[in-house]
């Protein structure tokens, strides 16, 4: 890449191993079920995650919806995270284009959504009110820095989605940094859930994509729910291509990017000028601010620091987001707190 670009691990761009792929790839009609490539794909991502079936998408938030519309009817209620990448940054999709109603739980500082409070919002049987239908989780938690929810966590959740009669879904873009900063099989990590997503364009590199995991017949109606959002593509085996290495050769590094932001977080908690929460810090993102006796804003720091090609995304007046990736090397963790320790008055 041609700046350090720390802003999000979806800023990442393709290797050259996947454009390559890319320009020879396999391809077919995917709406027919006929992109071989594509079916590779699904079929792979499926084995990966102890699920029987997969579905490719253009993006995570395409296959959260699919998902959500698959499990949930109109009127219907989906149990999620006041923090949740669905609930916040999705545009309302699934109330949107599926009458779905959001019963938000608020997201504790390790990610998780407390058990009672899962527990509490499950409806009874009561006209009054709407049907739940679903519990959804998201795993890393993004909006907390990037924290992985443990196997015996979900597996709590699990068994009180099955004795509600309910379905888990995990939103899992960044299920393999969970795995990885858990030292965990992904397949089990997953294991209680129904379905689950996982992106193939943030640290895993690839262009485009995301995959959707689940039953055969769970994965027929989401298929129904693609084409009902204009997701059905058709030789798309040309990203799928770089799904494939993304899924095959990407997902055994993230601990690499995982070192990286632990590199920047204590280069950081060394600066007088910063804030950063170290125990926050499992994955690969990097959560900080400016200390508020510190006389710039995080917007004019920023704006410095592109002058020595790094870029980090503000949060807010005073806090900061930095997300390592592939593309992010030991030396350009130090270039960034060069620039930092030179532009930070
Ligand atoms: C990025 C992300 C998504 C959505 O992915 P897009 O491909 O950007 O639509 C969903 N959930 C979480 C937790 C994410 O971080």
């Amino acid at each position: 890449m041609d700046r350090v670009d720390l802003r999000s691990d979806t800023v990442t761009w393709p290797t050259p191993e996947m454009r390559q792929a890319m320009a020879e790839a396999a391809v077919g009609d995917d709406v027919f079920g006929e992109d071989p490539t594509v079916n590779a794909l699904q079929e792979a991502a499926a084995r990966r995650l102890g699920k029987e079936a997969g579905l490719f998408v253009a993006s995570g938030t395409m296959g959260n919806l699919v998902a959500i519309l698959a499990h949930c009817g109109r009127g219907d209620e989906v149990i999620l995270g006041d923090k949740a990448h669905t609930f916040v940054y999705e545009a309302g999709g699934i109330a949107a284009l599926g009458g779905i109603h959001p019963h938000p739980v608020p997201v504790q500082r390790d990610g998780t959504l407390p058990l009672e409070m899962i527990r509490a919002a499950i409806r009874p049987d009561n006209i009054h009110m709407p049907v739940t239908r679903l519990i959804a989780l998201e795993n890393t938690q993004g909006t907390v820095g990037g924290l992985p929810l443990t196997k015996e966590y979900t597996d709590a959740v699990g068994e009180i989605a099955r004795a509600h009669g309910l379905a888990l879904h995990i939103d899992g873009a960044r299920i393999f940094n969970a795995a990885t900063a858990l030292g965990c099989d992904v397949a089990d990590l997953v294991a209680a859930a129904d379905s689950v997503t996982f992106c193939l364009s943030k640290g895993l590199c690839a262009p485009v994509g995301s995959v959707l995991v689940g039953s055969h017949e769970f994965i027929a109606r989401a298929r129904r729910a693609r084409k009902i959002v204009g997701g059905g593509m058709r030789q798309a085996g040309i990203l799928a291509a770089a799904g494939l290495i993304a899924l095959e050769k990407m997902t055994g590094r993230l601990a690499e990017d995982h070192a990286n932001a632990r590199r920047l977080a204590e280069g950081l908690a060394a600066l007088p000028q910063f804030e950063v929460d170290l125990a926050q810090v499992q994955t690969n993102m990097v959560f900080f601010s400016l200390r508020p006796e510190v006389p710039i804003t995080a917007y004019e720091l920023a704006e410095r620091l592109k002058r020595h090609n790094v870029w980090i995304m503000c949060m807010d007046e005073r806090r900061f987001r930095a997300v390592t990736h592939y593309w992010i090397r030991p030396e350009h963790i130090e270039q960034t707190l060069a620039a930092i320790r030179q532009e930070t008055p």
